[in-house]
């Protein structure tokens, strides 16, 4: 049985093993969509460590120097005893791959690298989303020695002027910390014939960046990035969307970008020599370049398909609230401060959450405060959720419900797989709380936990005016 003893030892390897467990959770993801129940935790969950930050992103929702929102205090870190609960708790409950992520900077929190360890430990993905400005090149090795499998760095330029420009509170000092940084990792690697953590440039782009597209892909060779992506910027309405691309600034775009080979059909890997870049999502950020009608950025992208989000991701917020999808930041479903996050997971208000986003128009006033029309960051996992092969899987199962025969091999899986729905849990204290909040105080009234609106925060309003001076600089070019 030579073909067998082969098939045995690829998925006894680390590859196949990993591939196998990716594809039995991906069934039993699938599998939960289609009958309404959960077999398994999230695929994919990202936790924010913290809310503090010192950098002023122009287009970030809380630090941007143009938002008039008042700042979470700079302690506004989720506690780590929780922490390492919630990272072991996703990965009793199947999850495959943690990203800490904003909110803030995930490295201002003082246990991070615990954390990072955990997730490595509990054989799950680590995925970093980070600006790489507050850690020193020694330390970032680290991230290597961690097995860190992938680093998302947000630079939002190629060069020092554009990272001003979208920086506005910082120097040209910043922007070269963190090409320091991002060479200092492509050394390491090399050094030690390590491929991790692979490296992805993250760039919003707004209408002070756009012409700054092909130094980006420069500064992507220049510091060994493996990928580089893009995505168009979601404003906070009536405070970023000076921030706004107009429409002939968007028509300069689609032309920038087929200048620049970017999402123009052929292949999405620029070679340059014997080094590639691979351009990631390029042609979901140049249909969402051509949809954009005002701020509405993924209207038909939505309505095109289901929003399966609520079986395979969720978000923990440092103040321990745990949201949805990335837009659900008012829409809270739990606290890891108060209950688990396994009885989270499967409690009355997650259900009520998954079966709606699945079904309903999201039109509906249960998603007035995710704005899914506006912008959806989860668009990237829900149509990785949605590709040829995942529908034809749904589509299965529910032909079991009435062809014999799909039933008894779906029946038949899921013996092999030992599937079972995991119970509902009914979280009391909760059952007062309605589903959505009008407004941010509404919230705060009924959520004695979410505190992080009302705390003694300040401004900086010399940050808010030079970034001002600097738009309007641009803006006169
Ligand atoms: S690094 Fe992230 S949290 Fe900090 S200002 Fe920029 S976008 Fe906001
Ligand atoms: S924004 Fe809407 S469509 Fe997107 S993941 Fe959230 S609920 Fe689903």
């Amino acid at each position: 049985m030579p073909k067998f003893s082969y098939i045995k030892r690829f998925l006894s390897g680390p590859v196949g093993y990993e591939l196998f467990k990716s594809s039995v959770a991906v069934y039993k993801v699938l599998k939960g969509v289609a009958d309404g129940k959960v077999y398994t935790g999230p695929f994919r969950a990202e936790i924010y460590p913290t809310f503090h930050c010192n950098l002023g992103c122009i287009a970030c929702w809380t630090y941007s120097p143009l938002c008039t929102r008042p700042w979470p205090p700079k302690d506004s870190h989720l506690p780590t005893k929780i922490f390492l609960q919630v990272i072991n708790d996703l990965a009793d409950m199947g999850t495959q791959s943690v990203t800490l992520v904003g909110g803030g900077e995930p490295f201002l929190h003082p246990d991070i690298f615990e954390a990072i360890a955990l997730i490595k430990k509990r054989q799950m993905k680590c995925v970093v989303n980070s600006a790489l400005h507050v850690l020193g090149p020694k330390s970032i090795e680290k991230l290597s020695d961690l097995s860190v499998d992938l680093l998302i760095c947000s630079t939002w330029a190629g060069d020092a002027d554009t990272y001003i420009k979208t920086h506005p509170t910082v120097s040209d000092k910043t922007f070269d910390k963190v090409r320091r940084n991002l060479i200092a990792i492509k050394d390491y690697k090399e050094k030690k014939g390590l491929v991790a953590p692979r490296v992805t440039l993250h760039n919003v782009i707004c209408n002070l960046n756009y012409r700054n597209i092909a130094k980006m892909l420069d500064f992507g060779f220049e510091v060994g990035a493996n990928e580089i992506r893009f995505t168009p910027i979601d404003i906070v309405p009536g405070q970023t969307d000076c921030l706004l691309l107009s429409s002939s600034q968007q028509e300069e775009l689609i032309t920038i970008l087929k200048e620049n080979k970017i999402g123009d059909g052929s292949s999405n890997t620029i070679w340059r020599g014997n080094r590639k870049l691979h351009i990631s999502g390029a042609d979901i950020f140049v249909g969402r370049i051509k949809s954009r009608k005002g701020i509405s950025v993924d209207h038909e992208n939505i309505k095109a398909i289901p929003c399966t989000i609520g079986w395979s991701f969720m978000i923990i917020h440092p103040n321990g609230e745990v949201i949805p999808c990335c837009k659900g930041g008012h829409h809270p479903l739990g606290n890891v401060l108060r209950h688990s996050i396994k009885d989270i997971w499967q409690s009355c208000h997650y259900v009520n959450f998954r079966v709606k986003a699945r079904d309903a128009d999201k039109n509906d006033d249960y998603f007035l405060n995710i704005k899914c029309f506006q912008f959806c960051d989860n668009l990237i996992d829900l149509l990785a959720f949605n590709t040829p092969t995942m529908k034809m899987f749904l589509g299965w199962f529910q032909a079991a419900s009435h062809n014999p025969v799909v039933r008894f091999i779906v029946e038949t899986v899921d013996r092999i797989l030992k599937l079972k729905a995991l119970p509902l849990k009914s979280l009391t204290d909760y059952s007062a709380l309605p589903l959505t909040f009008n407004s941010l105080e509404e919230r705060e009234a009924i959520w004695p936990l979410a505190e992080l609106q009302s705390c003694g925060s300040f401004r900086d309003t010399s940050g808010q005016r030079r970034a001002k001076e600097s738009h309007d600089k641009f803006e006169r070019r």
